[in-house]
């Protein structure tokens, strides 16, 4: 099992539609919008957003809207200068998510 470098949290590694990495939390949740497919044994399951959700689907969490230490994370990318453009939308969308609820 994976675990969260910044907080220790149990996650899993899947995959976005663009390929990219991205930890979601390692149990489903009630808020979750991420559907994940599996796709076989050698490869991450395969992220699905979904802004509508139908019921009697398991949703996922991104690992960067629950993290303690999200702010870290971002910083530490700024830092580096490797920054994903795809992750940072996806960590941008989450957090508006969250604040409106
Ligand atoms: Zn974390």
């Amino acid at each position: 099992m994976d675990k969260c470098r910044s907080c220790g949290a149990p996650i899993k590694w899947v995959v976005t539609q663009k390929n990219r990495r991205m930890p979601v939390d390692l149990e489903p949740v009630e808020g979750g919008n991420i559907e994940l497919h599996p796709q076989g044994e050698f490869r991450p399951p395969l992220a699905v957003y979904h802004s509508i959700r139908p019921p009697g689907i398991k949703y996922y969490i991104s690992h960067f809207a629950t993290c303690p230490k999200a702010e870290q994370h971002r910083r530490k990318q700024q830092k580096k200068d490797l920054p994903n453009p795809v992750i940072r939308g996806v960590v941008s969308q989450q957090l508006s998510h969250s604040e409106e609820q």
